[in-house]
């Protein structure tokens, strides 16, 4: 063994780790830090009007940059199977408790990385594959990890799905009854992606009651809403309530689990982990326990409150100007507009309103004849805009602009008409810098 002193200066000059703590990402890759700051610029200079997106606050995304997403915390609070968790656990210790106080139930697993994963993991701590659930159908609004036939929810399960009626587009509880009494399902699942009507809990309580089924609330979209008191709460009627956080509750990009009877703690747990997932994304966790204390805060309610009456004012706006709103109206943060009559189609109103910086998604209407890549209609939504500042006038407005931008399509055809796109386009431009997303970032 050699016994020079080590040269320790020499050693660090030779393995310089300068670069790796100290560039930023501008300077360590020039072409992602470019087109993350093309997606900024894009977030500000357009109105986001996707039902499912929402502006998080600084703080959630540097919670969701930070340092835990190092760290390895498999297990929950105090039962882990890694070192070093002491932080983990205060993290994912308020997340759970602030869960809980936010939605008022006694149980909360904050660890799925998804929307889709907590509810794959709701069907693994229940059923069994071949088991029947019920759920709401794709084409009225339903989500595809609700019974999809692409999706596995569809393929390893029995899928009952229930629709909403032709004549009101709303969901026929008659229909749902009937359906639960011939295919006794286990689990019934209440919520969806595009349906703008109030959720009537108590009576899917009672049809799960009169079945013996579980009744789950997939309360995704609307969560944000009943976090402020602008939707009923699916407590305490459901037995299992699951959530992403990123739709109307303004967090992360990430999915909770929520019940009450202390029967459901075991297998949930189990299910998100060793079940389905390994290592939690504690940088999420920590964006999540960001993302609910300030849905805790009252200044939230008064958010929920104004992403439902902005709803209002662009459904009526978009009727006043000639637009079908599907079952008439819409109750909370989103609406589907039939553009049938204009024979205008999804698509092409989804690329029209692009080109004139209006973002939406093409999106099916009940009993709809055309393909899902093409549809005849597209679904709107305000909690992104409302974060940003707009208000009744301002969803007025838009209103108005979307109308213009259809009309120009069922003038001319899918390439629209350029010149109303620009006056469009400027308009957007006003409304945007009068209410700048991100100021100072
Ligand atoms: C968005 C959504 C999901 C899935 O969320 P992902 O995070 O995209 O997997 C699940 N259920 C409903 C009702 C949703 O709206």
């Amino acid at each position: 063994m050699s016994t020079a002193p080590v040269d320790f200066a020499a050693r660090t000059a030779a393995h310089s780790m300068d670069g790796f703590w100290k560039d930023d990402l501008a300077h360590a890759d020039p072409e992602i830090a470019a087109a993350i700051g093309k997606e900024l610029a894009r977030q500000r200079d357009k109105i986001e009007l996707i039902a499912s997106e929402n502006i998080a606050s600084r703080a959630v995304l540097e919670a969701a940059g930070s340092v835990f997403t190092n760290k390895y915390a498999e297990g929950y609070p105090g039962k882990r199977y890694y070192g070093g968790c002491d932080y983990a656990d205060v993290v994912e210790t308020l997340a759970i408790e602030r869960a809980k106080q936010l939605f008022g139930c006694n149980f909360a697993n904050v660890q799925p990385n998804s929307g889709s994963q907590m509810n794959q993991a709701v069907f693994l701590a229940l059923l069994n594959p071949g088991d029947t659930f019920m759920g709401l159908d794709l084409n009225s609004g339903g989500h595809l990890t609700h019974g999809s036939p692409v999706n596995m929810s569809g393929k390893w399960f029995n899928v009952v799905s229930y629709g909403v009626a032709r004549e009101t587009e709303t969901i026929d509880m008659d229909e749902v009854a009937a359906k639960a009494r011939e295919s006794k399902p286990k689990i019934i699942i209440c919520g969806g992606t595009a349906y703008s009507r109030t959720w009537d809990f108590p009576a899917f309580r009672a049809i799960a009651d009169e079945v013996g089924a579980v009744l789950l609330c997939d309360m995704s979209h609307i969560s944000g809403l009943v976090a402020g008191g602008a939707h009923p709460s699916p407590f305490p009627h459901c037995d299992i309530v699951t959530s992403t956080t990123h739709k109307s509750l303004r967090g992360p990009r990430s999915g909770i689990i929520l019940w009450n009877d202390e029967k459901y703690t075991k297998p949930l747990n189990m299910a998100v982990f060793p079940g389905l997932q390994g290592g939690p994304l504690m940088h999420i966790v920590a964006a999540k326990a960001v993302a609910f204390k300030e849905a805790l805060d009252p200044s939230f309610r008064d958010y929920a409150r104004r992403i439902v009456e902005n709803a209002r004012a662009l459904a009526a706006s978009l009727e006043e100007n000639g637009l079908r709103i599907v079952s008439g109206g819409t109750d909370n943060h989103s609406m589907l507009v039939d553009l049938t009559a204009k024979n205008v189609t999804g698509k092409d109103a989804e690329k029209g309103l692009d080109r004139a910086f209006l973002t939406c998604n093409k999106n099916g209407i009940p009993y709809d004849t055309r393909s899902p890549f093409v549809t005849s209609g597209i679904r709107l939504g305000t909690p992104a805009g409302t974060t940003r500042g707009f208000g009744v006038e301002e969803f007025r407005t838009i209103g108005k602009l979307i109308a213009e931008v259809v009309d120009g399509l069922a003038k001319n055809g899918p390439e629209g008409d350029a010149q109303i796109e620009e006056s469009v386009r400027q308009r957007v431009a006003t409304l945007c810098a009068a209410f700048p997303v991100y100021p100072g970032m």
